[in-house]
């Protein structure tokens, strides 16, 4: 049988059984699953294991990122009910859905075995060539529930190389990036109690609170909890370098290689202030704990889990070879106000998996950012930051890749996953001017309170936006977030009309080149010889026709000047007089 019937014939038996999946290369997903010599398989076999396997129960979905090669198991269930008041944390309705947990390994090392509970565990090992890492998927033996204690025993050897390794005292090696980072849960919250055994000398951290360190001979165990329920969970292991800051009730605490000092210092100012203000726009951080860990890791990027904002080495190292020190700054800033916002977007308000859930975390994150760098930096580089970074990776990724509407992207496969950073906060973008500032802020608390510990996707933010301000949303989101539909203004041309008795007027055409009708006014600045003043049109039509008038002649028109819609091109959004008549 070739792959494309076996896939066929495949997909067709899940239809049968399952309510909803996605499955795109479901090839990947079986290697892992089954070896390479799946094609040899019946489906009818593979799919009575998958069903029996007692690793799949309730699995509605499987998710494969194409990137990373990992495989994400999904039940369609969310928690219900789930109380969020404040300090009455109820955890009866927490489930958890875990399945299996992946790891991070130097792809040289060789795994010999894994331990869940002190009983044998199937892995999956795989290499990805581009990188030095491969990930261990792990299945785990029984279904874990909520309350149980979960022990991982992993064995591997290998050849520890570079001043980055660690070696404990009886000779066993850790890898070259000192950690391991699992990735666990979606569309479900848990609580955890993470007990990490780590060589004498080695600082350890995890999720939540560290509740206790026990001291032995060879080795420390350090033990976190979280009583408040997390969406992922990982943790670190590292001879980290340590300093911490109280400002008010909050303790920040910084966890790094002395390499990076510097960077750490500027994360060590800027944090509190960065809190603060979220804390004003979106509610309350009902925690009194916020770490950085900087980990030794060739993904030029970071990210976060509850509590803690985790940035990798090399993304400081690109930093550090930044010759524009005013830049530095802010790229640091730019990232670390990203990350922090994950605190509210993805760890609290959690994404569903389909309909642009993912807009809600990564979307929302990068326009949280932008806000607080235009809280810190001012409104010139907020314009900046949209035109320059958002604007531009997007028509970026355009150059490459094909566009897709948001509810039907998914984050997790091929590189359509960048779509919801850069198109996605535009669109909170154009949202804030379209509903105003003071509607977007409550818009932005409302939903926090609403999906706190829930989660949410397109819809959910939708009807929050049309109770906040009483309009039917309809035109924005579906052209905006259900299509990949673009808008772009031209100003045609400019036209200067003289009546027999002298007066001026002007006659302005703008065309929109694009499909998306914008059914909301639109800034226009008209420069005049006298001075310039900004104006809203209506520009509703493909073609639209104005019949400006002015107390003196007009010397250029330029749409949108504030840079407030996603208009694909901007170069033709400006035009002067002097080249018309
Ligand atoms: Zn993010």
């Amino acid at each position: 049988m070739n792959k494309q019937d076996f896939y066929d014939r495949f997909k067709r038996l899940l239809e049968n059984t399952k309510e909803r999946y996605e499955l795109d290369t479901l090839h990947d997903a079986l290697i892992m699953w089954f070896g390479e010599y799946y094609l040899s398989l019946d489906p009818d076999d593979i799919k009575e294991r998958i069903v029996n396997d007692r690793c799949a129960e309730g699995v509605d979905a499987v998710l494969i990122d194409q990137i990373n090669y990992n495989l994400f198991f999904v039940q369609a269930k969310t928690v219900e009910n789930f109380n969020n008041t404040k300090n009455n944390l109820s955890e009866t309705a927490i489930k958890s859905t875990l399945a299996g947990i992946e790891f991070l390994l130097k792809s040289d090392y060789r795994v010999e075995e894994v331990k869940c509970n002190q009983v044998k565990a199937k892995f999956h090992l795989l290499k990805i060539p581009t990188q030095k890492v491969a990930i261990i998927w792990i299945n785990l033996p029984q279904t874990f529930r909520l309350g149980e204690e979960l022990e991982i025993e992993l064995t591997y050897r290998g050849k520890p190389e570079g001043p980055l390794s660690y070696i404990n005292k009886e000779g066993a090696e850790l890898d070259i990036y000192g950690l391991w980072y699992p990735l666990t849960g979606l569309e479900d919250f848990f609580t955890a109690r993470q007990r990490l055994v780590v060589p004498k000398g080695q600082r350890s951290l995890g999720n939540g609170k560290l509740v206790e360190v026990i001291k032995g001979k060879q080795n420390d165990t350090y033990i976190f909890e979280s009583k408040t329920p997390l969406v992922v969970m990982n943790f670190a292991s590292s001879d980290f370098k340590y300093s911490s800051k109280e400002v008010g009730n909050k303790k920040f605490e910084f966890f790094y290689s002395p390499s990076y000092s510097k960077f750490i210092s500027q994360i060590k100012a800027e944090l509190p202030g960065i809190l603060k203000f979220y804390q004003e726009k979106f509610g309350d951080y009902d925690h009194n704990l916020l770490r950085v860990i900087e980990i030794q890791s060739p993904n030029q990027s970071a990210y976060s889990s509850l509590l803690n904002v985790i940035i990798h080495s090399s993304f400081l190292d690109s930093l550090s070879k930044e010759k524009d020190l005013v830049y530095q700054e802010k790229r640091l800033y730019h990232l670390l106000a990203h990350e922090v916002s994950h605190q509210w977007w993805g760890n609290q308000a959690a994404p569903k998996v389909l309909n642009g859930g993912w807009w809600l975390v990564e979307g929302l994150a990068e326009y949280s950012s932008l806000l607080a760098l235009e809280n810190k930096y001012g409104e010139e580089e907020l314009k900046r930051t949209v035109i320059k970074s958002e604007l531009k990776g997007y028509q970026d990724y355009l150059k490459k890749h094909e566009d897709k509407a948001l509810n039907i992207a998914s984050f997790f496969e091929g590189y359509s996953g960048s779509l919801f950073y850069y198109k996605g906060s535009l669109v909170f973008h154009m949202l804030r001017y379209l509903v105003g500032q003071e509607d977007f802020e409550q818009i932005l608390r409302l939903y926090f309170e609403r999906f706190c510990f829930k989660f949410a996707d397109i819809d959910d933010f939708q009807k929050i936006c049309e109770e906040i301000c009483q309009k039917d949303l309809d035109w924005f989101f579906n052209q905006w977030l259900r299509s990949s539909k673009k808008l772009d203004f031209k100003v045609w041309s400019i036209k200067l009309k003289r009546d027999s008795k002298d007066n001026v007027t002007t006659e302005v055409t703008i065309k929109n080149l694009g499909e998306v009708v914008w059914q909301a006014p639109v800034e226009v600045l008209i420069e005049t010889e006298k001075g310039k003043e900004i104006r809203k049109w209506e520009l509703k039509k493909k073609i639209n026709k104005i019949e400006l008038e002015t107390t003196s002649l007009v010397k250029s028109i330029t749409l949108d000047p504030n840079f407030w819609l996603l208009d694909f091109n901007r170069d033709n959004n400006y035009l002067s007089v002097r080249r018309e008549i």
